[in-house]
């Protein structure tokens, strides 16, 4: 959105909000906003002089978003460089492991290679290589069946909550061969199935694979049960989003403090990396 940053702050808010409201402590983890510790900037710039373009034309997602998101002209420097940004964002904290989906594993090769090149340029070991730590679900399958995400509005937020959040799981779409209500499915090609996996209990997981290649079931009836445990998980997360939400300011006090405590560790790792390169 960047020609339209009329709502950023909004959404900075509402981020915390939702990060918090599903788990995060601001005790235990540093939450801080980006813009707020230019050091990433700086850094950015100083991998930008390393990193050959072959390397960032060939990060899959970047034709890969091209192609499919029409409505923003992502022919920008900013975004083809954005996966640089990324490395920058890890490595200033000398992270060993980030926690990322499947499709982000790409992203994070490209920082170790750039890390490599780095150190080896520089002749020092400034920065650690980065591994990426996928979770128990690697990937989330969006509600057209493409991979979750904002950018193709096909994802189900923290908080989608009555009608709408019905109304997406209701139109879902599902396995392509299972035309008629009398067809049987597959429910390893179907994107409702993989939400189910992680939502539902074993008994409904067998009772909605079963019900499908058989028949015996439909498709409303297998997205009404996603929809009422999506519903559970969400509930609580949502009561706790409400909350915050209502002191935006204690928010933006923690992000206040989660910067300036950032932007100590980012100075350092900035000032190592000027020095390996004699600036
Ligand atoms: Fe997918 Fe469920 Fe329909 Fe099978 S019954 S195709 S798993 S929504």
């Amino acid at each position: 959105d960047y020609n339209d940053t009329a709502e950023i702050q909004a959404l900075i808010t509402e981020m915390a909000a939702d990060w918090m409201a599903a788990g995060l402590d601001p005790e235990r983890s540093t939450i801080f906003t980006q813009s707020k510790v230019p050091e990433h900037a700086e850094l950015h710039l100083l991998f930008s002089m390393i990193t050959p373009l072959g390397w960032l034309e060939r990060v899959p997602s970047y034709k890969e978003q091209q192609e499919q998101i029409s409505e923003v002209d992502l022919g920008t420097y900013g975004f083809l460089g954005y996966p640089l940004l990324q490395t920058a964002d890890i490595v200033i904290y000398k992270a060993h492991w980030v926690p990322v989906g499947v499709d982000q594993v790409a992203h994070i090769e490209l920082a170790r290679e750039v890390v490599r090149r780095f150190n080896f340029i520089s002749k020092t070991d400034v920065f650690p290589e980065p591994q990426p730590k996928l979770t128990e679900v690697p990937k989330l399958p969006g509600t057209d069946g493409r991979k979750m995400s904002k950018s193709y509005d096909n994802a189900v937020y923290l908080s989608d909550e009555g009608e709408p959040l019905r109304q997406k799981i209701m139109t879902m779409v599902t396995d392509p061969a299972r035309k008629r209500r009398n067809d049987p499915g597959d429910p390893d090609v179907c994107p409702v199935y993989d939400l189910h996996r992680i939502f539902s209990s074993d008994e409904e997981l067998g009772w909605a694979a079963q019900g499908c290649r058989s028949a015996e079931i439909g498709c409303v009836d297998c997205k009404k049960v996603l929809h009422k445990n999506l519903s559970e998980y969400l509930n609580p997360i949502q009561e706790r989003r409400r909350r915050l939400l209502q002191n935006p300011d204690t928010i933006r006090d923690i992000l206040e403090e989660g910067s300036r405590k950032a932007r100590e560790d980012a100075r350092k790792t900035l000032d190592e990396a000027k020095a390996a390169m004699h600036l």
